[in-house]
């Protein structure tokens, strides 16, 4: 029988009525005969007032705990809907992460999938129930409760459907797949039917929260086909769109593909400092360092915010260290704007014309840097969605 992994974000079960539409939908999908299984978020925005929560108690909460705490938002959820489909007369059982058999490595609040053991899943399966698993979450070899990183349920449903040998992943949320830019700050941005991994993955790496990095790095390793689609379109409708992950796209015609605002971010300058410091002290805060480089003048580096949870202890032991800080809490905050595509480099005319439009929004980049697949210019936050926009006009519009 075919097995399809279908995944629900945060917004599509964000309450009880939501979390009955989805369970109409998994019935759909088992009456035209496949074996499902459903990964799930945690409702609406249960993540984030959690981890709120935590920060009122410390302003570096130990990130073991809060994988306790963070992975119990997806447990609501998954038994919610197990539930819902046994109340319609289907067959459903929930498991956690752990009992999915979803194995991490030990780094909390960020770990990474090592290995998929999805027996009891399978044995479910042949049992022909539908199994509906939580996102975001496993367990290290030490037997410790991990999460995924933010937007770690894509994660979740892309390395079960590799495990599953799934026909196909569909990643189900508030939007119809992928735009050029981000539909919320770009009111023109263009819907892309299908797109390549590696596309899709430098967009994610820049910010786009549409999919998570991890989850499509997983994807263009084991070639999983991603169909990302919207929840409330009806099943079969023949107008709803979709956009197609996978790796053989045409090329595009135009250069640039998408265009990316990041407003999470913090910069770190080691003014005299060599990148080795710089690096370890990242490695013992356990900061993840976006991009980084060094000249004679000192290192810098890029820091995603969303991947850490106790930002405050680690930007005191930057600064304690003699490195300054930009960051949201300064009134000197960043945001990087990137633009993405193939070949940007191959004539130095795209990353002119790119610094150009910055100019004529009147930005004044704080760095740049560029490769084959994307350029990005940081800027001052308040000056990022006015350049996304510029960008996008400029390179995606007509
Ligand atoms: P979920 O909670 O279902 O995982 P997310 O909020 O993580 O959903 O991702 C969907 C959101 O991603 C959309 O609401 C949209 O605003 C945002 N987004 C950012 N960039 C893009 C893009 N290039 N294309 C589509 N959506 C984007
Ligand atoms: N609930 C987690 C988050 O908000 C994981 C996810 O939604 O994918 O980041
Ligand atoms: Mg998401």
């Amino acid at each position: 029988m075919s097995v399809i992994v279908q995944k629900y974000g945060g917004s599509s079960v964000a309450d009880l009525a939501r979390i009955g539409r989805v369970a109409d939908r998994v019935m759909e999908a088992r009456r035209e005969g496949h074996a499902v299984v459903v990964v799930v978020s945690a409702m609406g925005k249960t993540t984030d007032q959690l981890l709120a929560m935590a920060r009122e108690v410390s302003a570096a909460p130990p990130r073991r705990e809060l994988d306790m705490l963070l992975s119990v938002g997806e447990r609501i959820t998954m038994a919610l809907l197990a539930i819902a489909l046994q109340q319609r007369g289907a067959d459903a059982i929930s498991f956690t992460g752990s009992q999915s058999g979803i194995l991490t490595n030990d780094r909390h609040f960020d770990a990474r999938i090592v290995e998929v053991r999805p027996y009891r899943i399978e044995d479910e399966l042949a049992r022909g129930r539908v199994v509906i698993v939580a996102g975001y979450q496993g367990v290290s070899y030490r037997r410790e409760i991990t999460t995924l990183g933010r937007g770690g349920s894509d994660t979740t449903a892309v390395a079960l459907a590799a495990a599953l040998r799934a026909d196909r992943c569909e990643i189900y949320s508030d939007v119809d797949g992928v735009y050029t830019a981000d539909p919320r700050v770009v009111p023109g941005a263009r819907h892309l039917p299908a797109l390549g991994y590696a596309e899709l993955q430098e967009m994610a790496e820049s910010g786009a929260k549409v999919l998570n990095a991890e989850a499509v790095a997983f994807a263009k390793r084991e070639r999983i086909l991603i169909h990302a689609r919207r929840t409330d379109d009806a099943h079969g409708d023949p107008a709803a769109r979709e956009t197609v992950v996978r790796g053989e796209v045409p090329p595009a015609p135009e250069r640039v593909r998408a265009v990316v605002g990041d407003p999470h971010v913090a910069w770190v300058r080691a003014d005299g400092h060599a990148l080795a410091e710089l690096l370890a002290l990242a490695e013992r805060a356990s900061v993840p360092l976006r991009a980084s480089d060094w000249t004679a003048a000192g290192a810098s580096a890029w820091v995603s915010l969303a991947r850490v949870p106790d930002w405050e202890r680690a930007a005191a032991a930057f600064v304690a260290a003699g490195m300054t800080v930009v960051d949201p809490r300064s009134g000197d905050a960043v945001a990087c704007v990137s633009v993405v595509g193939d070949g940007l480099t191959e004539e130095g005319s795209l990353l002119r014309e790119v610094l150009a439009v910055a100019a004529a929004e009147g930005c004044a980049p704080r760095a740049v840097t560029s490769s084959a697949l994307r350029i990005t210019l940081a800027v001052a936050r308040a000056a990022g969605d006015g350049l996304t926009r510029a960008l996008h006009r400029r390179f995606c519009e007509g």
